[in-house]
Formats: structure tokens, C-alpha cells, sequence
């Protein structure tokens, strides 16, 4: 099932992500669903929180990507960052920040621990894209976007369109909710 993207403002950027405990049908339902709606978004990472629940679980796949293809999708529930390390700059986008792009700064190195799609515990070191990705994943489980990590001039000239964002005024390929789609339906 595709569910609709949370857009940046939405309420459910106010709210924790809780630790999951209940690993079952439900969860494994849960996360079918979430490949889904991100693979229809053209996307290579998805937080709960963006498809509307706040709950420390993200899903990625790269193999999308041109020299990744060969890469298997990777499934996060209640993510760490343990250390991290090195750094580099990549352009960066969102689902939930439709239409912008910009530079961040993130470590290249990184080692986590998580429990993975098969509700096993994991603990690994990633480089390269899988750590860039990770990081922007875990990020949302702690109410963050990539633009929180922007400089403050850079921020404010994003201002008029994350407005617009929280408008919905942003044509997307994907169904999304923003802001102003909670307010009305209140
Ligand atoms: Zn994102």
C-alpha cells in the first residue's frame, strides 16, 4: 500500500520517534508498506515519521542508484549511531522538503547499530553513500531534515518556499500531506 509523504511542518515532526518493541506481522506489514511508498516516490530512504508514525524505524535502498545496483535494501528499526567519523559534502534532497536541494557536510564513516528485516540485531561500520543515507534517515527519527543542518543565511533564504511547502503549493509525483491538509481536515 503507498501511503502519503509528511511533509516538512506537519505535526508528526513534533512528536519523538518511539522504540519499537513489538516485532510482528504488523511491523513486517508496516515495512512492505514503507518500500513500497518510497520506491513509488522514487526515493532511497524513508523514516516512519514520513509516512506519518513516530516510530524509530527507517528503510533504504540505493540500488537505484547508478553504481549501486548490486546493493540489497536495508531495513532500520530502532537505529544507533555509535561513533562516526571523516567527512565529506553530497548534495542532498528529501521527500518531505519537495523541490529543494542543497550541500550538507556528514561524516563519512559511520559505525550503528540496528535490528534489521528479519528483527535480527546488527552492528556494522558504513562508508560512503550507505553512511550518507543512514545519517539522513536518522536524522528524521530525531525530528531533523537536512536543512536543519544548513547555515542560517541559507535557511532563511529557503524560508518563502518551506512556506510554501506547509502550503502544499508544491506540485509533488507522490501523494503527500502537509500542513495545511491537517489544519483543514480538523
Ligand atoms: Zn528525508
Amino acid at each position: 500500500m503507498i501511503m502519503p509523504i509528511y511533509l516538512y511542518g506537519t505535526k508528526v515532526w513534533d512528536a519523538p520517534a518511539k522504540k519499537i518493541t513489538k516485532f510482528d506481522d504488523s511491523l513486517v506489514g508496516l515495512i512492505r508498506d514503507m518500500f513500497e511508498t518510497m520506491h513509488n516516490a522514487d526515493g532511497i530512504g524513508l523514516a516512519a515519521n514520513q509516512v506519518g508514525l513516530a516510530l524509530s524505524l527507517a528503510v533504504m535502498d540505493i540500488s537505484v542508484m547508478e553504481d549501486y545496483a548490486s546493493e540489497k535494501p536495508l531495513v532500520a528499526i530502532n537505529p544507533e549511531i555509535l561513533e562516526s567519523s571523516g567527512e565529506y559534502t553530497l548534495e542532498e534532497g528529501c521527500l518531505s522538503v519537495p523541490g529543494i536541494r542543497d550541500e550538507v557536510t556528514r561524516a563519512d564513516a559511520i559505525r550503528v547499530r540496528y535490528t534489521d528485516g528479519n528483527f535480527e540485531r546488527v552492528e556494522t561500520e558504513l562508508t560512503g553513500m550507505w553512511a550518507r543515507v543512514f545519517q539522513h534517515e536518522y536524522d528524521h527519527l530525531q525530528q531533523k531534515f537536512f536543512i536543519n543542518r544548513l547555515s542560517g543565511v541559507k535557511r532563511q533564504i529557503l524560508k518563502p518556499r518551506l512556506a510554501k511547502i506547509k502550503r502544499n503549493e508544491i506540485r509533488s509525483r507522490y501523494p503527500v500531506v502537509a500542513l495545511i491538509d491537517e489544519k483543514k481536515s480538523r
